[in-house]
């Protein structure tokens, strides 16, 4: 069963959650960090109550709140519903953290680190990226190196940390083998308390004017032996799982275009082109329809690779191609609208959906690189998909 066919029920169960505990305020693309203190709090009560309604965690051991009854397409469904109200989403400690430690962790891990998560104590950031390495991730840098007391010393740079501000805890991924015959060999997974000596956070302001993204600067941090997530030298296949489990989430994200696309029906009625509003122009509707098949050929293809992580008979390749089309016709939608916006004059209402525009064409690009780069889906569809050979 896919998350189109969880019963109605559940569904209108979960809106009318939504529509009761989620912060005031509507997160529009690319605005993830909390800006005060107060919203911060709102933030982590929200996430606490998905977690108390069960909402959130169902999938996690019966004894650290999660339910023998669970299925996983319940999970999608709230994630659709979550963006389709658009309500901040607890995507790092659900998606990567939650899963590495549920799959990954010790017994004192899980003690110690799903309650946190559970009660909204504990913010989690992934510290994958660095400067030299994005697509390219298993030739990173930074060292994670053994000392004789067993503790891990740590020294490097990591980039793009979504949330690392306002982070509690982290997943870092380091080098713990130099020597290692192939870069992902010598590789760990660690579980980092940002709060550790030795760890400089310092955000990084973006074009859209916000602080989404950080540097995170390692200079001697030491790291206590019992925070290896699974085996040392076994980060790669740790990371890999990690990445693997937002696959669930492709059909949450193409809510997104549902909701795009209506706003762009919406700035339709608010241009006024030379012969009228642009809503009743005909090249403006037959891009409309256009979009309106597109939106819904993308839905099914991302429902479809939801139905099949569900049923677990996915391939790696089923989420790609959703993520690269949903991602791909993200940037299409935004395009059009800035184009259409600029071919006339906004009326007063229109000024509105035109800033929501405006934001939503910056954010466009990072979905095409965050989670893999569109080019690197190409890549991987060639070789693995048509069996192409590599080019490079
Ligand atoms: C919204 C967002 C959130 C993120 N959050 C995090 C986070 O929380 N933690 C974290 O660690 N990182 C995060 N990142 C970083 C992200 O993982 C990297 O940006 C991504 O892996 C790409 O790496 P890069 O930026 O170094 O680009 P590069 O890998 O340097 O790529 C640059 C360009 O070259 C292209 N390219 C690279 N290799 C090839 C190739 N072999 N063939 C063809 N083209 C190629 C790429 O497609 C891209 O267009 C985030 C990024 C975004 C956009």
């Amino acid at each position: 069963m896919s998350a189109t066919t969880v019963g109605v029920e559940y569904r209108d169960q979960v809106r009318a959650f939504i529509a009761a505990n989620a912060p005031a305020g509507q997160w529009y693309d690319g605005v993830r960090v909390p800006r005060d203190t107060g919203t911060e709090r709102a933030v982590r009560n929200w996430y606490a109550s998905l977690f108390d309604a069960g909402y959130m965690g169902g999938s996690w051991p019966v004894e650290y709140g999660g339910s023998t009854d669970h299925r996983p397409e319940y999970d999608a469904v709230v994630m659709e519903e979550i963006v389709r109200a658009r309500a901040p989403r607890p995507i790092d400690q659900v998606m990567l953290a939650a899963h590495l430690i549920v799959t990954f962790g010790t017994a004192s891990q899980k003690r110690r680190h799903l309650p946190r998560i559970r009660s909204g104590q504990d913010i989690w950031c992934q510290l994958l990226s660095e400067p030299g390495v994005g697509s390219d991730l298993a030739r990173l840098s930074t060292k994670a190196i053994r000392q004789e007391d067993g503790t891990f010393r740590v020294d490097g740079q990591k980039v793009w940390t979504t949330d690392g501000q306002w982070s509690q805890m982290g997943v870092l991924l380091a080098r713990t083998d130099p020597q290692a015959a192939k870069p992902h060999a010598g590789l760990t997974m660690f579980v980092v308390d940002m709060s550790t000596p030795g760890i400089d956070v310092r955000p990084i302001r973006e074009m859209m004017g916000s602080d989404e993204f950080c540097e995170v600067y390692f200079d001697g941090a030491v790291l206590p032996a019992d925070s290896v997530l699974g085996e040392v030298n076994q980060g790669w296949s740790v990371a890999n799982s990690g990445l693997a489990s937002e696959r669930a989430y492709v059909g949450a994200n193409t809510v997104m275009l549902e909701l795009l696309f209506d706003d762009l029906v919406e700035l339709a009625r608010c241009v006024e082109l030379s012969d009228g509003p642009g809503i009743g122009d005909p090249v403006v509707r037959t891009e409309l329809a256009d979009f309106k098949a597109r939106v819904t050929a993308v839905q099914h293809i991302a429902q479809d690779a939801v139905a099949k992580v569900s049923a677990g008979t996915d391939t790696p390749t089923d989420g790609m191609i959703a993520k690269l089309l949903y991602t791909e016709l993200n940037v299409a939608l935004c395009r059009y609208a800035m184009t259409l916006a600029n071919a006339g004059r906004l009326t007063e209402a229109g000024h509105v959906v035109h800033r929501r525009w405006q934001q939503a064409f910056l954010w466009s690009r990072a979905l095409t690189i965050s989670g893999g780069s569109s080019e690197i889906v190409h890549n991987v569809l060639a070789t693995q998909l048509l069996g192409l050979p590599r080019s490079w």
